[in-house]
């Protein structure tokens, strides 16, 4: 993907930085610990579609869904 667009994406989330990860081609939140996926060179910036890393320590809000 084009790498100069990172610094213009942000998380749908919490509205922060991305990172790129090149070895898994995911654009990963550190805040939310959440990789979106990067499909066809377009960043996927959907939570729904995102991978959830491993959890912190926090307790996890109840899913409602
Ligand atoms: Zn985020």
């Amino acid at each position: 993907m084009n790498k100069k667009l990172i610094p213009l994406l942000v998380c749908p989330v919490c509205k922060g930085k991305l990172e790129y990860i090149n070895k898994q081609n995911e654009l990963l939140c550190r805040r939310d610990g959440l990789a979106y996926p990067v499909r066809s060179g377009v960043p996927v910036l959907l939570e729904i579609d995102a991978r959830k890393l491993q959890p912190s320590s926090d307790k996890q809000p109840a899913d409602n869904t």
